[in-house]
C-alpha cells in the first residue's frame, strides 16, 4: 500500500448506497441524495462545484450547477426550468448549432412549447441584431436562447443589449458559452440567468466525453427547479464522465488561451488569402464587430473559426490537401480538426435556409487544437495554395 490519500479522487461508480436503517435513509432522503446515483453522486458533485466556481467566478454568489449527458440534455433541462403555464414561448437566435434548433422545434414543440426562431442579420451587422428579437418579445416568452459565439459562423452576440432588452420584457436569457468557454466569458457575470455549456467540446477538451452543465444565477426562481427537474428527467452525468471532465478541466484555462492563439493566427493567414472568399472569426466582419467584440473577449476570441471556400469542390480539395487536420462533425479536441456545417452540424437546415443564413457549400469550421502553431499555419498555408493553384482564386 503506498500510504496516504489519493493525490486524484477516483470516480465514485456506485449506483446505489445502502443505508444502516430507517432513520439514516430518512435524512439523505430529506437532504434530497437519496442514496440513488440519479439523485447526486460525488463525482458529478465536484464536477458541478468546479463549474460553479468557474461560471460564477466574479459574482458574490456561486450560480447552481448541474451536468448533464450532454450539451442537448443541459439545453433541454434549462428551458424545462422556465417555461409553463402562460410561457410556452422560447425564442431562439439563429445561426446557432443545428442540434438546439431540432431540440426546439421537435421534442420540445411536441410537448407544447412554442418556438419562434429569429434570423439575426449578418455577423459584422451588430447594430441590427436586436431589433427583430424586440419584435418577438411578448409576455408569453419563457426565454430567449442564443450562443454567445454562434456556430458556424462565430458572430458575436451582444449580450449586454440582449440581457437589458429580456430584462425589460420578462424574459430570461439563456446563453450557450460553448463556443466561449468560461475562461473566455462569463456570461452570469453579464447578467445572464442562465448559462449551457456542452462538455462534449473544450471544457473536457479530448474528444472522449459527452456531457453538458446548466449554470443559473443564484437566486434566480427557478433555482430549486433545477435541481428537481434534473433528476425527474433523468438529465444527469455519469461518474466517469464526470471524473475525465474534472480532469480536462485542469488543463483547459491553458488549452483554451493556446488554441484561441493558433485560431487568431489562423484567420490571420487565411485574411487575404486568394484561395478564401470570406473569413469568420469574432470581430473580423466589420469595425462594429470588432468593437462589439473586443470588450466581451478581452482574453481572446476563441478556438474556432471558419473559411468559405466559395464552392463545395473547393472546399472538399482543401480537405484533402490538410493531412493532419482531419474533418470530424465536432469540435474541442486537442487536435485541430474541421467541420462541414452544410454536411454535419446544420444539415437539418434546407439548402435556400442556410444559403439566406451565410451558410455555403463552400463553408469550413475549423476547431483549432493545442498543436505548434506554425505547425498550422504551414499546413493551412500549403493547403490554401494547392487550392488557388488548382482552382484558381475565389470570387469574394
Ligand atoms: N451547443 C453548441 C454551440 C454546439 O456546437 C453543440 C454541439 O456541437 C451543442 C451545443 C450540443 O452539445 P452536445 O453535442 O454535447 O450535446
Amino acid at each position: 500500500m503506498p500510504g496516504g490519500v489519493p493525490l486524484v479522487e477516483p470516480p465514485s461508480l456506485a449506483s446505489v448506497h445502502a443505508f444502516v436503517d430507517l432513520d439514516d435513509l430518512d435524512s439523505a432522503m430529506a437532504a434530497g441524495h437519496g442514496g440513488y446515483r440519479r439523485f447526486g453522486n460525488p463525482s458529478v458533485r465536484r464536477l458541478e462545484e468546479a463549474l460553479s466556481a468557474l461560471e460564477g467566478y466574479g459574482l458574490h454568489d456561486p450560480p447552481a450547477c448541474r451536468v448533464t449527458s450532454s450539451g442537448q440534455a443541459a439545453l433541454l433541462l434549462a428551458i424545462s426550468t422556465l417555461v409553463g403555464p402562460g410561457r410556452r414561448r422560447v425564442v431562439l437566435l439563429r445561426p446557432c448549432y443545428g442540434g438546439s434548433e431540432s431540440l426546439l422545434t421537435g421534442p420540445l414543440a411536441a410537448l407544447g412549447v412554442e418556438p419562434v426562431i429569429v434570423d439575426l442579420p449578418p455577423p459584422g451587422a451588430v447594430g441590427r441584431q436586436l431589433e427583430q428579437v424586440r419584435k418577438v418579445l411578448t409576455p408569453e416568452v419563457a426565454c430567449v436562447v442564443a450562443e454567445a459565439i454562434g456556430n458556424p459562423l462565430m458572430g458575436v452576440l451582444d449580450l449586454p443589449g440582449l440581457v437589458e432588452l429580456c430584462r425589460s420584457a420578462g424574459a430570461a436569457t439563456v446563453i450557450d458559452n460553448t463556443f466561449a468557454t468560461p475562461f473566455l466569458l462569463r456570461p452570469l457575470e453579464l447578467g445572464a440567468d442562465l448559462v449551457v455549456e456542452s462538455l462534449s467540446k473544450q471544457l473536457s477538451g479530448h474528444a472522449d466525453v459527452l456531457g453538458g452543465a446548466v449554470a443559473m444565477r443564484a437566486g434566480h426562481p427557478a433555482a430549486e427547479l433545477l435541481a428537481a427537474h434534473s433528476r425527474f428527467l433523468g438529465a444527469v452525468m455519469a461518474p466517469f464522465d464526470a471524473f475525465l471532465s474534472l480532469r480536462g478541466l485542469r488543463t483547459a484555462g491553458l488549452r483554451v488561451q493556446r488554441a484561441a492563439a493558433g485560431a487568431a493566427a489562423l484567420a490571420e493567414l487565411a485574411t487575404g488569402h486568394p484561395a478564401v472568399a470570406a473569413v469568420h472569426y469574432p470581430g473580423s466582419r466589420s469595425p462594429e464587430e470588432e468593437a462589439l467584440a473586443a470588450p466581451l473577449l478581452p482574453w481572446g476570441r476563441g478556438s474556432m473559426l471558419a473559411l468559405d471556400l466559395g464552392g463545395r469542390k473547393r472546399a472538399d480539395l482543401l480537405l484533402r490537401s490538410l493531412p493532419e487536420i482531419r474533418l470530424a462533425p465536432s469540435l474541442g479536441d486537442v487536435a485541430t480538426t474541421v467541420s462541414h456545417p452544410g454536411v454535419s452540424s446544420h444539415r437539418g437546415l434546407s439548402p435556400a435556409q442556410r444559403r439566406s443564413l451565410g451558410i455555403g457549400e463552400g463553408l469550413l469550421r475549423f476547431s483549432v487544437g493545442i498543436e505548434e502553431i506554425a505547425d498550422l499555419t504551414g499546413e493551412l498555408r500549403a493547403a490554401l495554395d494547392i487550392v488557388a493553384a488548382t482552382m484558381g482564386p475565389a470570387s469574394k
